[in-house]
């Protein structure tokens, strides 16, 4: 995704404002590449000529880790905002997502994965797990995210093989999530059995993404193994992901949050419009797929009250996050298999 990113000729020479055709050349593809939606020349200075101070630095930070241990949680709260959804279910992130910090000196993508898991059932699970593979030998960075409140399980383990082999000289940090769910004479026994997994990591850190204990601290101690590098994005831009992903992800959040057993894995949602009309409302039609006939009336609600709920709550958010008056439009249909129908990943994204 950005193998030469850190080679000699891309790095701007500290006074010269004008990166070469060649440099200039390679960020467009990679942002290209990545789906990056492109900025358009307003006539102020375009970002890549920003002139950066001297070794400044850049790179991407990979999350890694089972589901359900905080790694959306994290990237969120490295960032400051949200662009990545949580739940208590596991698997919520089925793509990896870009979360972008600029500094003044630096500016880190963190690559949140969905969490590496065993026995995939459909498509869409072995998808999801390549995702966050792929994201490994990529990385200037490497998080190993675990749930310190319990002990290490079979899959932390396999992560950990994984990283053996695949991290190359990558820096892993241990990041000892959800510190604040048990007492420290606990968690210690806990934390042994979590290094015992990997002898080598660069540095380890308890933290509670939560709450955001430490996430500062974590965050001073990345900057330094990032090579020195340019801008891959503007100053002010959060994400890699378009308005329609993010709106999609933000009514899949408010369908776990409100459905159980095997509707949340079964939804999938396309949003087929989004545009703000005249009187500065935004519009956003979306379809929620499910997988099965019965699913259909249980995600509607008797008298459409869940599917309401749902809405609402998906509103709320959409509002936050466009900053205005959002008119939802949700449509239920039934779209079968659609986890293992390559054609319907690729509606949805999946390469
Ligand atoms: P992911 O699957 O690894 O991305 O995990 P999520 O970020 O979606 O979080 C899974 C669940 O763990 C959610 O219910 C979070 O609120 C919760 N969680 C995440 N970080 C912490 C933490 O530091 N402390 C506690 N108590 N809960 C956390
Ligand atoms: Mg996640």
């Amino acid at each position: 995704m950005h193998d030469d990113h850190n080679t000699q000729e891309n790095i701007q020479a500290p006074g010269d404002p004008t990166p070469s055709a060649e440099s200039q050349a390679r960020i467009q593809e990679f942002l290209e590449s990545s789906g990056a939606p492109m900025t358009e020349s307003d006539g102020a200075v375009d970002w890549h000529e920003e002139v950066l101070p001297e070794g400044h630095k850049s790179g991407f930070v990979a999350l890694i880790g089972r589901p359900n241990v905080g790694k959306s949680t994290l990237v969120n709260s490295m960032i400051g905002e949200k662009i990545s959804i949580v739940s208590h279910k596991p698997q919520t992130t089925r793509t990896r997502i870009f979360g972008i910090l600029t500094q003044p000196t630096h500016q880190i993508i963190f690559v949140d994965t969905p969490g590496i898991h065993k026995k995939p059932k459909h498509k869409l699970n072995r998808k999801m797990i390549e995702e966050a593979i792929a994201a490994i030998p990529d990385a200037d960075a490497i998080l190993f995210v675990v749930d310190v409140s319990v002990p290490p399980r079979e899959e932390d383990e396999l992560i950990a093989r994984m990283l053996k082999q695949k991290a190359g000289r990558a820096p892993i940090f241990f990041v000892l999530n959800k510190m604040d769910k048990l007492p420290l004479e606990k968690a210690k026994q806990h934390v042994e059995a979590y290094w015992a997994l990997l002898p080598h990591y660069a540095d380890s850190m308890p933290v509670s993404a939560l709450r955001g204990t430490n996430v500062e601290k974590l965050l001073g101690s990345l900057v330094e193994p990032l090579p020195e590098g340019p801008r891959y994005y503007p100053g002010d831009q959060v994400t890699d992901q378009t308005e329609r992903q993010i709106a999609a992800e933000l009514i899949r959040e408010a369908i776990l949050r409100y459905t159980h057993q095997e509707i949340p894995h079964a939804a999938a949602i396309l949003v087929e419009d989004l545009a703000e009309r005249a009187n500065g409302t935004t519009y956003i039609a979306a379809r929620i797929w499910v997988e099965r006939d019965s699913q259909k009336p249980i995600l509607i609600g008797k008298q459409g009250q869940m599917l309401k709920k749902i809405g609402a709550a998906a509103r709320k958010e959409l509002e936050r996050f466009i900053g205005g008056k959002v008119y939802l439009d949700l449509l239920v249909k039934v779209q079968s298999k659609w986890r293992d129908q390559d054609a319907r990943l690729r509606e949805l994204g999946f390469k």
